[in-house]
């Protein structure tokens, strides 16, 4: 296990950690349906991307129970 060899004070510390906050996320509105989506992300509601359909959206899946 690696050991500090000097202790780190308290002004150290708080200062390398002055850059650890955490950032909002910043959400665009969806230019189809108009949700809020993650910027260069394909929209998780309606499935475009850059006003064109990249990934199929449906509303539910029916499960085969027969299937397995
Ligand atoms: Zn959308």
């Amino acid at each position: 296990m690696a050991v500090q060899q000097n202790k780190v004070s308290k002004s150290r510390r708080n200062n390398r950690r002055a850059h650890d906050a955490l950032v909002a996320a910043n959400p665009n509105e969806c230019g189809n349906c108009g949700e809020l989506k993650r910027p260069h992300h394909v929209c998780p509601s309606c499935g475009h991307y850059a006003d064109r359909q990249v990934v199929a959206v449906t509303d539910e899946i029916e499960l085969d129970e027969d299937a397995a």
